[in-house]
């Protein structure tokens, strides 16, 4: 299997061809071999139009899902971006490609572990990864110009709006544990922030203080 070749394809079929025309989005997704990101006994689907295991009941994002994500941040190159959820690294490799600085939380360690390595080999080198609760943000590291969630919540956890800077986006799912509505919050002052709804999607739930307990990850 040729992986450029079949990158090349999805960029096209799945992701400009569903209104996706940020061409920075669309060289970052030609250029990241999404294929690395997941068991090798998946290579053979890695660039197919849809979510795959990465064990530990997880999943790496569907493409089309990771390059509407990334577009709705608008990066221009210079941003200290927060990115909750990890998992296999292939979103924050993405991310790495558009921002300055990505600081990302997992809090399952051993995904987080294969994602340092993966992205350790790709070069990812502004990539700072902890092991964690991701739903408090990163107090430390805060302000941030864009927070990407890549798992669904019953609310925005307040954490992250106060630890966006102003002018800054946010983009995740929010809804039930089984599906959501991708939202995309501006905060345009202090106090104001600007919420959109941007698409249904269906993601894993994300854990914790201010999300779901873990008893939503049985059955
Ligand atoms: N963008 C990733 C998506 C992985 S699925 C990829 O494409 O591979 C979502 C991830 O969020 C899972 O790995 C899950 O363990 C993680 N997660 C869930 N709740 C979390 C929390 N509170 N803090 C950090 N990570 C969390």
């Amino acid at each position: 299997m040729d992986f450029t070749i079949a990158r090349r394809r999805m960029v096209e079929t799945q992701i400009v061809a569903r209104g996706v025309d940020d061409q920075r989005v669309i060289d970052a997704m030609l250029k990241v071999p999404r294929h690395l990101f997941v068991d090798e006994a998946l290579w053979g689907h890695a660039y197919a139009d849809g979510s795959l295991p990465i064990g530990e009941k997880q999943t790496i994002s569907q493409p089309f899902m990771v390059a509407a994500m990334t577009s709705a941040l608008h990066l221009k190159g210079d941003e200290r971006v927060l990115e909750i959820g990890a998992g296999s690294g292939y979103q924050t490799a993405v991310l790495a490609q558009l921002a300055r600085r990505i600081y990302s939380i997992e809090r399952i360690s051993s995904l987080a572990s294969r994602a340092r390595r993966i992205l350790d080999k790709c070069r990812a080198t502004n990539v700072n990864l902890k092991i964690g609760d991701g739903t408090i943000g990163w107090k430390e590291q805060a302000p941030f110009d864009a927070i990407l969630v890549a798992a669904g919540a019953p609310e925005v956890p307040r954490d992250y709006l106060e630890q966006l800077e102003i002018g800054g986006t946010l983009v995740m799912p929010v809804g039930g544990r089984d599906s959501q509505e991708l939202i995309r919050v501006v905060r345009t002052a202090e106090d104001d922030f600007d919420e959109q709804r941007l698409m249904s999607c269906r993601f894993v739930p994300l854990i914790g203080e201010q999300g779901w307990n873990s008893d939503c990850e049985e059955g």
